[in-house]
């Protein structure tokens, strides 16, 4: 490939389980000549469709600095390279630290989605993350560690909303996340799941709690890393003797792929408009 640089290929390797990973992830793996993978939190077995020549490191002990030369030197030798990341690459993921160097460099790069640890927590959990009339939003967020949040992010102000908060890098401040939900006026029984290692074969934990409790029963069952906090008033809707229909399948609502079979349980929307 001398003469002609590669391009570096930023994947998301899905949250653990190695069959989360996109067909087309999983196509530049097979064809990769170098693969950086993200090793605290991607398991190495995720690199098990690299061809047998492929060069792989495991960037767990790299700086920043350290990984971009790495790539560098890597797509100078190579057509294809993958930086290989947890969950999806724009979620808490230094993709734009990585990408400039690349830029000032004149490498070219992509990015290829993977699915992100909240999906696959809310999935473990048999949750949903939007419910209709209960909460149509959903806020991906943290609490402040050793990176400051944004003045206008603090987690009582987003919590306010009473919507879905998916929330990561988080679960050492659980006292931190139960004060921001108690200044926001959620109450001491509301719903709130915590998942550790989500589609980690053999590795995933479930624990359901409230606000008043979710600490003690993560602490019970030591959880203190790689776990998704979700707290939602949609959590637990499965139980629920009632709940308001989706539009979308609500055999009164017609839309554009599907005519009206029956009249509208309730006021619905005028067809054609999305549900
Ligand atoms: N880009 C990743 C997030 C990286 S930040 C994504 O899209 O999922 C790392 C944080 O993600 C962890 O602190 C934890 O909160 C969460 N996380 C990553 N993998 C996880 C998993 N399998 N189960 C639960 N949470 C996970």
């Amino acid at each position: 490939m001398a003469g002609i640089p590669g391009t570096v290929w930023f994947v998301g390797a899905g949250p653990g389980d190695p069959d989360l990973i996109t067909v087309k992830g999983r196509s530049l793996l097979e064809q990769a000549g170098a693969i950086l993978f993200a090793g605290s939190l991607v398991d190495r077995t995720a690199t098990q469709y690299a061809p047998a020549d492929c060069e792989i490191r495991d960037s767990r002990d790299m700086t920043l600095e350290a990984m971009s030369a790495w790539l560098l030197d890597a797509c100078a030798r190579h057509h294809t390279v993958v930086r290989l990341q947890t969950g999806d690459p724009g979620l808490y993921g230094a993709l734009v630290e990585m990408t400039r160097p690349l830029d000032a460099a004149g490498i070219t790069w992509q990015v290829v989605p993977g699915v992100s640890s909240a999906m696959a927590s809310a999935a473990a959990a048999g949750e949903t993350l939007t419910l209709p009339e209960v909460t149509q939003t959903v806020i991906l967020t943290r609490v402040a560690g050793r990176t400051p949040m944004p003045p206008d992010e603090d987690l009582a102000a987003l919590a306010a909303h009473r919507t879905t908060l998916c929330i990561f890098l988080s679960i050492t401040l659980l006292h931190e996340v139960q004060r921001a939900l108690r200044a926001a006026g959620w109450p001491e029984e509301a719903p709130i799941v915590v998942v550790q290692k989500a589609s980690w074969p053999g590795a995933e934990k479930i624990v359901r709690g409230t606000l008043a409790d979710i600490k003690r029963r993560c602490q019970d069952e030591k959880i203190a890393s790689q776990a998704m906090i979700i707290a939602s008033p949609a959590l637990g809707a499965r139980h629920w003797p009632d709940i308001a229909r989706s539009k979308l399948y609500d055999p009164g609502f017609g839309h554009r792929f599907r005519k009206a079979s029956a009249p509208a349980t309730e006021a619905g929307l005028p067809t054609g408009e999305s549900a």
